[in-house]
């Protein structure tokens, strides 16, 4: 068996991409994958199915609640979970099938196992050592839970239960108001389960935009998701398959129940490290078990590189993705580099929101002088026609060079529209470049350069 210059431990978007690149810069380059397929949870048990979901049901919810007033006379559908669960399993399979050609085509073996890594240089599976110049470890994060709570994938689920529900719960408690929580709360929200989240902060999804939150809230309520804010979870339990949370009101120490056919525990992910052999290797971890990198993503092992998930930064599939392009380069002499200033969030509820940059909070903190240019979809004309006018695009800048220091967008197609945005950070644009651009009507992104507008002398439709 010849010595590989390159082995990538797992297939998700950080290990696939990196496999993907090392392939092209001439480097013999095998991934290790422990699934029966390749594309790791974001195209198995997260991303993709979690989208084709959340599409079904945002359709339906089109056909519920906005057909009508297109004239178009039909009877709203019904559900036929089995049918929209295979249609999920179908994009899974494609994705993940279309991977697998990739691989091919790139010359890459896909070594299928559970790794582990004896020594540097070496990696085994089962009773198999494989040898190689270098290792990356791509093998990203788990759900993790909370003191009292069990995840049975039945009644108490993490993202990857709640994906293969058997049936379509009556009611549904989410622990957590973060990504994972309202993306698929929406769902279930949408498909007619009575949904509530409980959150321990006061505000939603910490990090983004308190403005966002804000919005993003009273959005959500209005598609009658319902909140209980301020709230510690304690325990979780069930019986037969009733579940019931409960949960501790920080204002007061009160103590409630909240029973529900379905618990979703979406209360953060932890790094994956189980299994490899690290603490034999010394390697190098961060108090929260995160493998610890130096700017080229070398642990404190010459020849073992770590990305994604698993080293620090946001869990988000594609700063996995740029680590694994940029690594690959790295190894093969090039200057590989990742923007940690310009990397996106998107939510996918519907409206969608999205943000890249600095929050205004976090400007302010930074003592910088900015200005904000806030453009509402209200005056957008495609968002009306299209009954998605809820949102607004909000664009902060240096107050003196104009520079774009962040964007957050709360609005249809949010997720597209940042990154004409983070094309400007990236080109260190100002505002105003943003502004005299020429922009398509009637587009959503219009509201994108009214928002750019308004940092300046102003925007035309509002
Ligand atoms: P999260 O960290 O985004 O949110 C967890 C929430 O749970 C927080 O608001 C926290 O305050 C709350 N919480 C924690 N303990 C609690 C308790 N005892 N009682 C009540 N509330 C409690 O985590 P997540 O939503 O599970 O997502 C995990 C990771 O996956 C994140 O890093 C996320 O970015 C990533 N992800 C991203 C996407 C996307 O980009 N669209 C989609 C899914 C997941």
């Amino acid at each position: 068996m010849s010595k590989y210059d390159v082995i990538v431990i797992g297939g998700g978007p950080g290990g696939y991409v990196a496999s993907i690149r090392c392939a092209q810069l001439g480097l013999h380059t095998a991934c290790v994958e422990g699934r029966e397929t390749l594309g790791g949870t974001c195209l198995n048990v997260g991303c993709i199915p979690s989208k084709a979901l959340l599409h079904a049901s945002h359709q339906l919810h089109e056909a519920q609640h906005n057909f009508e007033k297109m004239g178009l006379i039909a009877k709203p559908p019904s559900i036929d979970w089995a049918k929209m669960q295979n249609y999920k399993n179908e994009t899974i399979d494609a994705n993940t099938k279309g991977i697998e050609f990739l691989f091919k085509k790139n010359k890459i073996d896909h070594l299928k196992g559970w790794a582990s890594i004896p020594a540097p240089g070496k990696v085994q599976i089962d009773d198999k050592i494989f040898e190689t110049e270098n290792i990356i470890i791509a093998s990203g994060s788990e759900p993790s839970t909370i003191p009292n709570v069990e995840i049975d994938e039945k009644v108490i689920v993490s993202s990857t239960g709640a994906l293969s529900l058997s049936k379509i719960p009556k009611t549904m408690t989410v622990i957590g108001a973060g990504v994972i929580g309202l993306e698929l709360g929406s769902v279930y929200a949408r498909l007619g389960t009575k949904v509530t989240i409980i959150e321990y902060l006061d505000y939603i999804t910490p990090g983004m935009d308190k403005e966002v939150q804000k919005t993003f809230l009273r959005i959500l309520k209005k598609q009658g998701i319902s909140f209980v804010m301020g709230a510690a979870v304690q325990s979780a339990s069930k019986s037969k398959s009733v579940g019931t949370v409960k949960y501790k009101l920080n204002k007061d120490d009160s103590l409630h129940e909240l029973e529900g056919d379905t618990i979703l525990v979406a209360t953060g992910r932890k790094p994956n490290t189980n299994g490899l052999g690290l603490g034999k290797l010394n390697m190098e971890l961060t108090e929260r078990g995160q493998i610890k990198t130096d700017s080229g993503w070398q642990t404190n092992i010459p020849s073992i590189y770590a990305i994604g998930d698993v080293v620090e930064g946001p869990m988000l599939a594609h700063k996995a993705e740029d680590e694994g392009m940029a690594v690959a380069e790295q190894i093969a002499g090039k200057n590989g580099h990742v923007n940690y200033q310009v990397i996106p969030s998107v939510i996918y509820t519907a409206p969608e929101v999205a943000s890249v940059g600095l929050t205004e909070q976090q400007a302010k903190d930074s003592d910088r002088s900015i200005k904000i240019g806030k453009f509402m979809f209200m005056g957008n004309g495609r968002a009306k026609a299209n009954f998605a006018a809820d949102g607004f695009v909000k664009i902060l800048a240096d107050k003196d060079s104009d520079r774009i220091l962040g964007a957050h967008i709360i609005g249809p197609a949010a997720g597209d529209l940042i990154h004409e945005l983070c094309i400007a950070m990236e080109f260190g644009a100002s505002a105003q470049d943003v502004a005299l651009t020429c922009h398509a009507h009637p587009t959503y992104s219009e509201a994108v350069r009214e928002a750019a507008l308004a940092c300046g002398s102003g925007a035309i439709h509002a």
